[in-house]
C-alpha cells in the first residue's frame, strides 16, 4: 500500500493516535515516577543508616546473586519474608555486605514489594549501584527483563514505569485509584500491549476512544498525579488526539512505528527468558532429586517426568507465540510497502531462525538432562537395593547409601 493510501486508512491513523497517546502518558508520568523513586531511595538509605547505626551509607561491592541478606531462614528453611526463592534459603557461598548496607537494602526491597507472593525481579538490578542510583533499586519492582542498563525514568517504557508504581506498596499510597487488576492503571498497561503487539497496526474508532479515555483518567488520578504540570500538559495533548481532524505528522508516525518495533523486540526477549528459566528450573529439580534420593527414587522420577512434560508444553506454547509474532511481522510486510520493509523482513526471518534454533537446542538439552538424571537415579537405586540385601557388605559406598536410605 502506498504511504499516502496508508495514511488515508482511518484504522491505521487510529493506531498511530493510540500509540501517540501512550507516548503522552509516559511523558506525563516520568517526573512523578522520578520523584517517588528518589524519595524512596533516600528513605531506604536513612532506614539502613539507623538500623546499623552508620554515619554514611555506601558500598558498591556486593553482587545480588551472592549477597547474604540481613534476615535469616527459619529452622524449617523457610524465608521469614515469605519469599519462594530467596538468598536466605541458600546461605552457602553467600557473602555479607562488608559495609552492612546491601543486606539491609535487600530486605527493604522485599518488604516494599506489593505483589503476592512478593518477588522482586533481581535480574534487572546491579546491587553495586544501590547506594548511588535510585532507579537501580526501583528496577527490582519491574518483573520483566530488559531494564538492566537503564537508570533514568526517561529510558524506561510505559510498562516499566507502571510496574514500578503498581508493584511497590509505598508508591500505591500516592495513587488514589485502588489497584485491583482491572483498575485504570492496569487497563492502560494492557492496552499499551494490545496497541504495540497489534497484528495489523489498525484500531477501530471505539477502541481508540476508550483507550484514550483511560489514559486521561489515569493522568487525572486525584491524589497527586492530576496536580502535576506534566500531567496537565499530557491530558491536553490527549484531548487533542481525540479530535477527528487531528493531523498526524510523519515524525509522529515514524516514532510510533519505532516504538512498536522496540516493543516486539522486547517481547521476544521476554519469551526467550521464559524458556531459559524453564530449562534452569529443570536442572535445579534434577540436582535436588539426586540429593534427596534414598528410597524416594521412583517418586522423584515421576516428578521429573511430569516436570519435563510441563516444560515441554510451556515451550510449545511459547514457540507458537513467537511464531505468531514472526507471522504477524510477515503479514505486515505484504501489506505495507514503505521503507522499513527490508528491515522488518530481516527481523522476521531472524526471529524464525532463532526460535527454531532455540527450540531444538532447549529440547536437546532437556532430553539429555532427563536421560542423565534417569540413569543416575537408576544407578543410585541399584546401589541402595543391593546394600539393603547384603548385610555383610562393608564397602564405603554401600554404607553411605544405606545411611541415606535409612535416614529418610
Ligand atoms: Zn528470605
Ligand atoms: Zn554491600
Amino acid at each position: 500500500m502506498e504511504h499516502r493510501a496508508q495514511l488515508e486508512n482511518r484504522k491505521y491513523r487510529n493506531w498511530v493516535r493510540a500509540g501517540l497517546g501512550i507516548k503522552y502518558v509516559k511523558e506525563g508520568l516520568e517526573p512523578f515516577c522520578d520523584h517517588l523513586v528518589n524519595q524512596q531511595h533516600i528513605a531506604i538509605l536513612d532506614k539502613v543508616k539507623q538500623k546499623h547505626n552508620l554515619s554514611a551509607v555506601s558500598c558498591g561491592l556486593c553482587d545480588v546473586r551472592t549477597l547474604q541478606p540481613d534476615h535469616v531462614q527459619t529452622k524449617t528453611r523457610q524465608c521469614p519474608l515469605g519469599q519462594m526463592n530467596c538468598n536466605c534459603q541458600h546461605p552457602r557461598g553467600k557473602i555479607s555486605c562488608p559495609n552492612k548496607v546491601c543486606g539491609a537494602i535487600y530486605d527493604e526491597i522485599i518488604q516494599l514489594h506489593a505483589s503476592t507472593p512478593p518477588a522482586p525481579y533481581w535480574r534487572n538490578t546491579d546491587a553495586k549501584q544501590w547506594c548511588t542510583e535510585s532507579w537501580a533499586v526501583a528496577k527490582c519492582f519491574i518483573n520483566a527483563p530488559g531494564y538492566e542498563q537503564k537508570i533514568r525514568a526517561v529510558e524506561f517504557d510505559l510498562p516499566g514505569l507502571l510496574h514500578v508504581l503498581l508493584n511497590n506498596i509505598d508508591f500505591q499510597q500516592h495513587i488514589k485509584c485502588a489497584i485491583t487488576g482491572t483498575d485504570v492503571f492496569s487497563r492502560v498497561r494492557m492496552s499499551r500491549n494490545a496497541i504495540f503487539h497489534s497484528n495489523n497496526m489498525e484500531l477501530d474508532d471505539t477502541d481508540v476512544k476508550s483507550y484514550i479515555d483511560d489514559m486521561i483518567e489515569l493522568l487525572e488520578d486525584e491524589m497527586e498525579i492530576k496536580h502535576r504540570q506534566e500531567s496537565v500538559t499530557a491530558v491536553k495533548n490527549l484531548q487533542e488526539l481525540k479530535q477527528e481532524d487531528f493531523i498526524i505528522s510523519t515524525t509522529d508516525e515514524a516514532e510510533i512505528r519505532r516504538v512498536a518495533m522496540a516493543a516486539i523486540n522486547e517481547k521476544e526477549r521476554e519469551l526467550k527468558q521464559t524458556i531459559e528459566d524453564a530449562t534452569n528450573e529443570l536442572r535445579t529439580k534434577a540436582t535436588e532429586g539426586k540429593r534427596k534420593l534414598g528410597g524416594k527414587g521412583l517418586v522423584i522420577k515421576s516428578e521429573l517426568e511430569q516436570k519435563r512434560k510441563k516444560i515441554k508444553q510451556e515451550m510449545m506454547m511459547k514457540k507458537a507465540e513467537l511464531e505468531q509474532t514472526g507471522e504477524n511481522i510477515k503479514k505486515e510486510l505484504t501489506m505495507r510497502e514503505d521503507e522499513s520493509k527490508k528491515k522488518l523482513e530481516k527481523k522476521g526471518k531472524n526471529i524464525e531462525k532463532q526460535l527454531t534454533k532455540k527450540r531444538v537446542e532447549t529440547e536437546e538439552k532437556l532430553e539429555h538432562k532427563l536421560q542423565e538424571s534417569k540413569a543416575q537415579l537408576e544407578s543410585h537405586k541399584n546401589v541402595i537395593e543391593s546394600s539393603m540385601t547384603s548385610t555383610a557388605e562393608t564397602n564405603k559406598e554401600a554404607e553411605t547409601s544405606k545411611k541415606k536410605a535409612g535416614g529418610k
